[in-house]
């Protein structure tokens, strides 16, 4: 091999995996067992003392599960990553080793729905307060800081509009709030925006959209960038302060630029248990080797679809940030020059029922609640995933009563525009 440092696409094939030591198989094995032999005592009290790497149970690490958290960490640009059962288990864990009862976390106002809930309530009954803000008015991130503020938590492209966020602005405001920012690159995948690049400190993800990228697996990922430093202040003491379950090892001291990823693992991990099935870990590698050419073709064809809805006449508005008119053009230019991703929402002159009525005609799109499969999918928000906001929060939320949310597949560009053509004269 050569010194060059392997692309994007090389990465998506390659990074972690190796042909299995014992049987030469090429394709990352499924290792699906519960448990791992200890080669002695000495070997297993080291394990479990963290003073040595290794395998011991798969609730904390398993093979197949580690060749997918080596591929996405390469792939993001981090230093190293944890996987997790879904992208909710991912947000759940991060938070963990962050806040403490009775503090605060900033969050962007437009965000996936269950997101949205999972902060005002779940994360309520534990004593995390969130504070929103909005991702179009930076300031506003800044006037939320107050002195029990632990970090800041963004959507690169933000649900359900596709809207772009101005990662390296808020990044700023973190930086000087002292607290790491958290960015949701569910979306844009690493193909499109790597957040680590534009100051985020942190990365989680939902493998069960455009990753995995097929529909049929759950997982979620936690990237740590390796640049926040935990122990300033006293302020994350999972990070700072010994263990008492280790030892009394500190895990920033010990483990240096990738402590925040094994915190994640040793404390959030294994105490709240998430753990990904090794089969689910293999299905999403599988995808992942294609994520540079089916991510291209989503942005190429949802480029082509909102052009079309852009001029029709049922349709009085398109938020699609790859449009050269949208409010977000600027941004996608610049922070996703390849394609502004594949979910976005337009806007139907005839309101509530003309979007509950086009989900019901669509024939070739599937109504359900994802995004991010190899097929189209629609959804009509206000009666669905964001049905339990009020009509303001809603609209503030982009998901007002006449608005649809697609999410473009990779099938052939002219069978999605005849479809929509059909629904919408129906
Ligand atoms: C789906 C999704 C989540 C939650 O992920 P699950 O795997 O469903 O738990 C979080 N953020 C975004 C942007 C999502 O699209």
């Amino acid at each position: 091999m050569s010194d060059r440092l392997p692309g994007f696409s090389t990465l998506a094939v390659h990074a972690g995996a190796q042909p299995d030591p014992t049987t030469g198989a090429r394709a990352t094995p499924i290792y699906q067992t519960t448990s791992f032999v200890f080669n002695d005592a000495d070997h297993a009290a080291s394990l479990f003392g963290l003073q040595a790497f290794g395998n011991i149970y798969t609730r904390i690490g398993n093979p197949t599960n580690a060749v997918l958290e080596e591929r996405v960490a390469a792939l993001e640009g981090g230093t190293a990553a944890l996987a997790v059962a879904s992208g909710h288990a991912a947000q759940v864990v991060v938070l963990q080793q962050l806040l403490q009862p009775g503090d605060e976390f900033i969050a962007a106002r437009k965000l996936y729905g269950g997101s949205i809930n999972q902060f005002s309530h779940a994360f309520k009954s534990f004593g995390w307060n969130v504070v929103w803000a909005d991702p179009d008015d930076v300031a506003s991130f800044e006037r939320a800081v107050t002195p029990r503020t632990k970090a800041i938590f963004i959507e690169s492209i933000a649900n359900p509009a596709g809207s772009i966020t101005d990662i390296e602005a808020i990044s700023t405001v973190a930086r000087k709030a002292g607290v790491p920012l958290i960015v949701d690159n569910t979306l844009a995948s690493p193909y499109l925006i790597r957040p680590i690049d534009h100051g985020a400190d942190i990365v989680v993800h939902s493998l069960t959209k455009f990753l995995g990228g097929h529909g049929n697996s759950l997982g979620g990922i936690i990237v740590d960038a390796g640049t926040f430093d935990w122990s300033t202040g006293g302020k994350y003491p999972m990070l700072s302060e010994p263990r008492p379950e280790y030892h009394g090892i500190r895990l920033q001291e010990t483990f240096g630029n990738f402590a925040f990823a094994i915190a994640c693992r040793v404390l959030g991990l294994r105490d709240l248990g998430p753990a990904l099935s090794p089969f689910n870990a293999f299905m999403i590698l599988t995808g992942i080797e294609t994520l540079p050419l089916r991510m291209q073709k989503h942005c190429d064809n949802a480029k082509a679809v909102a052009e079309f809805l852009a001029g029709h006449s049922a349709v009085s508005a398109v938020n699609y940030a790859g449009l050269a008119t949208d409010k977000y053009n600027q941004l996608a230019r610049k922070y996703a020059p390849k394609g502004a991703g594949a979910v976005f929402t337009f806007s139907l002159k005839g309101g509530y029922d003309a979007g509950v009525n086009l989900v019901s005609k669509l024939q070739l799109f599937s109504h359900l609640a994802n995004v991010g499969d190899t097929r189209s999918l629609v959804i009509h928000p206000a009666s669905t995933t964001h049905s339990q906001l009020d009509d303001a929060a809603k609209i503030k939320s982009g998901a007002g009563p006449d608005v649809v949310r697609l999410s473009i597949g990779i099938e052939d560009k002219e069978d999605l525009i005849a479809d929509l053509e059909q629904a919408l004269s129906a």
